[in-house]
């Protein structure tokens, strides 16, 4: 790396993606860098609370905040743009209108893609689940779906966090239709493999006198308009398929050289800079730490921050810190049956952890975009406006009902 004192008065700082980890890393570098944030979208999305797209508790508009207000109020520049190309060597990245900018230090924040693992038919019968977008399509066709007359099958492949998630808010809001069945398809042993087998028992428990199928054990193999087929040669019917499961590097990791195969995520050091080049960081979901890490939004938070402070260090010449991850205990909603605190090998189970998990996202929210000026203050009004039609005002009337009935 070039030495601090052959830099330019205002290091250029280039910052690909603008989610957790980038936004993140932007916040926590102040003006006296160069700053520029490339995202392909103009609205930086809270992905942990899509599912609630599907039943309507969420607005696409109570997920979302505009990137250049953050950015610029951050007192750096925001460029929408697709970044096709990174040149670490050359120090410049070019995006796909074939625009060329230059910087000193880059920090990688892409996060992850879907991925269907090339089963036959998911791409084209099966809607994605990865954005508000795809979220906000689901819940149109589950509101179609559910109005139309006689047995309808809802199948959600992956009963990982995302797919019980789903299934949670689909009987939220359409538990008492008539005819309308979901089946759950999990490859593996155990809804949310990798977590306590408890949170499995806990689930199916709920889900106890509810249309709901859970197959576990059951990879698929082919979607269909009508049919989600089986490894084991089994077909369920299904009228609308979500896929839930899967996630991949993106390409623009090995197009750059950050990742040595494509589909791999871009290996770093403990001090998250790339294995490849030391002008480069990466941080969030598109990391491959030294040791393995769950790949979410609050560990992308952390190493946004992380990364600016050696970006910092990087600069000035002085020797970077390692990353250290605090783990955070996991909040797991399924719709208003119940929510679940997992931490190891303990769940917690009650409705009213919602209103935590409510909280956790109405005060990162603000964090992200302090409402100190009219339109922050305005939208923060109208994501607490909306929890409280959405979600207190329903969980006061249950309370009063059971306390009557009790
Ligand atoms: C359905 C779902 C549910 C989840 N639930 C939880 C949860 O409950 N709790 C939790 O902690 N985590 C959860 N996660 C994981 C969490 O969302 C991710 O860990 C987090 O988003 C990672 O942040 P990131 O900044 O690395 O990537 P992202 O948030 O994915 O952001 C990447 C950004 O890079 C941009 N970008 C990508 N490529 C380019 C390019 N070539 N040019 C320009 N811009 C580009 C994208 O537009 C995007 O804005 C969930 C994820 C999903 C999909």
């Amino acid at each position: 790396m070039r030495p601090a004192r052959a830099l330019p008065s205002r290091p250029r700082v280039a910052i690909v993606g603008g989610n957790f980890a980038g936004l993140s890393a932007a916040q926590h570098l102040g003006r006296e860098y160069a700053v520029t944030v490339f995202d392909r979208s103009a609205t930086f999305e809270w992905l942990p609370g899509i599912h609630e797209l599907l039943s309507g508790v969420k607005r696409p508009a109570d997920l979302r905040l505009p990137r250049r207000r953050l950015v610029t109020r951050a007192g750096h520049r925001f460029i929408r743009a697709e970044v096709a190309k990174i040149d670490a060597a050359a120090g410049h990245l070019t995006t796909a209108a074939g625009r060329q900018f230059g910087f000193d230090l880059c920090v990688v924040a892409v996060g992850a893609m879907g991925e269907t693992f090339g089963v036959r038919g998911a791409d084209r019968y099966a809607l994605p689940f990865r954005n508000v977008d795809d979220c906000t399509a689901i819940g149109r066709r589950l509101s179609t779906l559910a109005r139309a007359p006689g047995k309808r099958s809802v199948v959600i492949v992956g009963g990982g966090l995302a797919g019980i998630e789903a299934l949670g808010e689909i009987l939220r809001r359409y538990r008492n239709r008539e005819g309308l069945g979901i089946t759950v398809v999990e490859a593996g042993a155990s809804l949310v493999p990798g977590l306590t087998a408890r949170l499995d028992a806990a689930v199916r428990a709920r889900c106890e006198g509810h249309d709901v199928r859970i197959l576990t054990r059951s990879a698929v193999t082919a979607v269909t308009r009508t049919r989600v087929r089986l490894r084991s040669g089994a077909t369920v019917r299904s009228d609308l398929t979500l896929w839930t499961v899967g996630a991949t590097a993106p390409a623009l990791l090995n197009a750059s050289g950050l990742a040595d195969k494509p589909r791999q995520w871009a290996p770093v050091t403990r001090a998250l800079r790339s294995k490849h080049f030391d002008n480069v960081f990466v941080i969030g979901d598109a990391a491959a730490l030294p040791r393995r890490l769950d790949k979410q939004a609050y560990y992308a938070l952390q190493m946004g921050a992380s990364a600016a402070g050696n970006v910092k260090r990087a600069l000035a010449g002085r020797a970077l810190r390692d990353f250290r991850p605090s783990a955070k205990p996991m909040l797991v909603a399924l719709g208003d049956l119940d929510t679940f605190l997992v931490s190891g090998r303990s769940v917690i189970a009650s409705p009213s952890l919602a209103a935590l998990k409510e909280a956790v996202f109405q005060v990162t929210m603000a964090e992200i975009d302090p409402p100190f000026n009219a339109s922050a203050l305005g939208q923060m009004t109208g994501r607490l406006r909306n929890a409280a039609r959405q979600l207190a005002v329903p969980t006061i009337r249950r309370l009063v009902r059971t306390q009557r009935l009790g």
